[in-house]
């Protein structure tokens, strides 16, 4: 079973219109504190990302950013989290991978669904084994399971597409989820957390 020590949460750089996505975020922030797993997300300070980051350091949790260096003003980059300064979008997901022991999808835009997807997809070509968590938040992320049950009916992914991710309805879950899912047999990058 999985015993994880970093934790790469995707989620908006925008609050969204509903409070309960931030909401979602402030307390997924403070669970990880609380629990002593290092936060690993995309180094802004807007949105749901700020709210995340916000929440997990006030209540004395680790937290590590990686941002683009042509984000780090669009984002508002986070001058209290441990910040890594990437060259790319490309960079950025890699770096995030590589400092995670697994993932937790929050809600967002067309961003978070890119880095989900990819991390996805990098499971499915067996480039890593490390549990995916997503957290339906109001129901948000339902349509983003039928689109995939939609690409399994259809013939075009295989019925396993569904068993690379786990859907969860609140983030008080995300934590024990994890713990029961397999350990991945890639360790993180801890050396420069
Ligand atoms: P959004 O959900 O659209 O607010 O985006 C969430 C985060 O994903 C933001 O920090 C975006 O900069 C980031 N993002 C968007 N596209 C990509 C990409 N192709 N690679 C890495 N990060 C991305």
């Amino acid at each position: 079973m999985s015993r994880v020590t970093s934790l790469c949460v995707f989620c908006g750089s925008s609050p969204g219109r509903d409070p309960r996505h931030r909401a979602a975020a402030e307390r997924l922030g403070r669970l990880l504190a609380g629990a002593g797993v290092r936060l690993i997300y995309g180094g802004g300070h807007t949105g749901l990302m700020g709210a995340l980051a916000d929440a997990a350091l006030a209540a004395g949790g680790a937290v590590t950013g990686v941002i683009p260096g042509h984000l780090v003003r669009r984002e508002l980059a986070h001058e209290r989290v441990r910040l890594e300064i990437v060259d790319s979008m490309h960079a950025r997901k890699q770096r995030m991978f590589e400092l995670a022991d697994a993932f937790a999808v929050l809600s967002g835009g067309v961003g978070t669904l890119d880095e989900t997807f990819e991390i996805i997809t990098w499971k499915q070509l067996g480039m890593h084994d490390k549990p995916i968590v997503v957290v339906d938040v109001a129901g948000y992320w339902r349509k983003l399971d039928e689109l995939v049950a939609a690409t399994v009916e259809a013939g075009f992914s295989s019925p396993e597409t569904r068993m690379l991710y786990r859907v969860v309805p609140a983030v008080d879950d995300v934590l024990e989820t994890l713990a029961g899912m397999p350990a991945s047999t890639l360790a993180a990058d801890s050396a420069r957390l």
